[in-house]
């Protein structure tokens, strides 16, 4: 497998099971419209993403799996959209001509800066929220009937989480001997990198897992609860 480790491997296959079991082949159909779009991103961008592991995987599918398996459309098409606009935005923003700005204080960042977002990867984000909200509101099962404007909107603020945890709460770290800064705890640059900002827990795909879960949420209130 080229995109995945045999951990990650499994992992996606239990999340195409949670989307199949909750809701057969049109949840299948919205599930790999985010992969296979986040995969030819990642192409275009000729970026050459590392193997996801089963944490990762899980992070990104595991909301929508949980919520289909519970028989919610509406919450597993909401975290899916959340899913692919993040992807989309990260793939989109690394053709942005202008470096990203950090959501919360509006400082420049170097790309690829968890919390950094640019005008280009916002827009791409949005296609990405709209385009799953299109097709979950087309493929929806008979009594499930999310709207559009929900899907999208709940894609978007899973999107917004993802960017304000990332520039937060966050784990951040550096190298003591020069400077050079790290998204992972376990890198060792000079010496073992040291935590500079955020929480040690809160890694990548704790933040990416906590965007779905925003996702899943505004998709089921927008849709579930009465207006
Ligand atoms: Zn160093």
């Amino acid at each position: 497998m080229r995109w995945l480790t045999p951990g990650g491997l499994v992992a996606a296959c239990a999340v195409g099971i949670g989307v199949a079991w909750g809701f057969g082949w049109p949840g299948l159909v919205v599930l790999a419209a985010f992969l296979l779009s986040g995969s030819l991103l990642t192409q275009l961008a000729e970026r050459r993403a590392p193997r996801r592991t089963a944490r990762q995987v899980l992070a990104n599918g595991g909301v929508a799996a949980v919520a289909a398996f519970l028989g919610s459309w509406a919450a597993a098409a909401g975290a899916i959209a959340a899913a692919t606009a993040d992807t989309w935005a990260t793939e989109s923003g690394a053709f942005s001509p202008i470096p990203p700005r950090l959501v919360t204080s509006w400082r420049r960042v170097t790309r690829g800066t968890s919390g950094g977002i640019t005008a280009l990867g916002t827009l791409g984000g949005a296609a990405g929220a709209a385009t799953i909200a299109w097709l979950a509101h087309a493929l929806a099962p008979r009594g499930h009937a999310p709207g559009f404007a929900t899907l999208a909107g709940a894609g978007v603020a899973g999107m917004l989480a993802d960017s304000l945890l990332g520039a937060t709460l966050q784990g951040k770290y550096e190298c003591p001997a020069c400077d050079a800064r790290f998204e992972r705890g376990n890198t060792v640059c000079h010496e073992p990198v040291r935590l500079t900002t955020g929480r040690r827990w809160l890694d990548n795909d704790a933040v990416n897992f906590a965007a779905t879960l925003v996702g899943a949420a505004v998709a089921a209130i927008g849709t579930h609860v009465p207006h």
